[in-house]
């Protein structure tokens, strides 16, 4: 392979077991960066302290071993990374970027009146706090959340899956979140920061993060980090199109291991009815790999998967 090597990811979030459309989106990422020559990095995604469970932990490792998906780096985490996404966040605010935000969760769904499944925008309320009215609201005792002010510029990016997509973030996002009120540095800023530090070039993840991409790429310009390649998998779904969660066990790789029997029939199916591979016999990862490209999958690919069992 031509290039700079590829360095593709896996960042579970360990608040469950995982389920179909986590597998589905970690063979993609594994399949991607091996086809390549890649590396792949495992990051677990506990910043939220309290939805992340050490159990998960343990267990999403061991479950990726049983998959036969094996990284090559890592674990790393987020949980001791405060010190670099505080330096990402005193750049952005020393350039006079970020505010802080006094709305309640009642105040941004007043604010922003989302439709369904529609992404919330932020109307900018506290961007033009005076100084008065930021003093009253720091009296009322409510530690604030900082937001990033961001401008009409449009972001764009041909994702290569999804094809060409872009957001003017005044418009379709608004000023976003970098830390939240507890203290907590956001998601968006935390995955720029990790994806740079660990040396990510492809990011292959679940659709539902589409939408938050031009958010990622508008925060590595602004920190003079690299844009990696982006590929957004279709999500699984459920019957009536029910999105898969965690919570439900939906579709858990405790369910599929019942359903299945082996590791190798959970990998070989889901490739395939996903189009990562032409068939849905039992298959380990590096078993499709000898079959896998890119560029084929691209074809087969469907815009939706519903799984038939459910
Ligand atoms: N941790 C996220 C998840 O488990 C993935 C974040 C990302 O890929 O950027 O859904």
């Amino acid at each position: 392979p031509a290039g700079a090597p590829v360095v593709g990811r896996f960042a579970p979030s360990p608040t469950g077991r995982m389920h179909a459309g986590n597998v589905y989106a970690a063979l993609a990422a594994w399949l991607v960066a091996k086809s390549q020559g890649g590396r792949i990095v495992l990051r677990i995604e506990d910043l939220d302290r309290e939805r992340s469970k050490t159990a998960y932990v343990d267990q999403v490792q061991r479950d990726f071993e049983a998959l036969g998906l094996c990284w090559d780096e890592g674990p790393y985490f987020q949980h001791n990374r405060d010190e670099a996404y505080q330096a990402a966040f005193d750049i952005l605010k020393e350039r006079g970027l970020t505010y802080p935000c006094y709305c309640t969760r009642a105040d941004l769904l007043a604010a922003s009146a989302p439709h369904r499944g529609e992404k919330p925008v932020y109307p900018g309320t506290c961007r033009h706090l005076s100084a008065e009215e930021r003093a009253e609201r720091e009296a009322g005792g409510r530690a604030p959340a900082m937001r990033l002010m961001v401008d009409e510029r449009e972001l764009s990016l041909v994702d290569a899956i999804q094809g060409p997509y872009s957001q003017q973030l005044k418009r379709d996002c608004g000023d976003f979140l970098v830390r939240r009120s507890d203290g907590a540095f956001a998601y968006q800023l935390a995955v720029v920061v990790d994806d740079a530090a660990q040396g990510v070039t492809s990011v292959v993840r679940g659709v539902d993060l589409l939408c938050s991409t031009p958010q990622q790429m508008h925060l590595q310009e602004l920190l003079g980090l690299p844009h990696p390649t982006y590929a957004h998998v279709p999500l699984l779904v459920g019957e009536r199109d029910r999105r898969l969660s965690k919570r439900d066990k939906d579709a858990s790789l405790e369910e599929l291991l019942e359903r299945f029997g082996t590791p190798q029939a959970i990998v070989g199916h889901i490739a395939g009815i996903t189009g990562l591979a032409e068939s849905d016999e039992p298959a380990t990862p590096e078993e499709l790999l000898g079959r896998f490209s890119l560029e084929q999958f691209r074809e087969r690919i469907p815009d939706l998967v519903q799984i038939p069992w459910r």
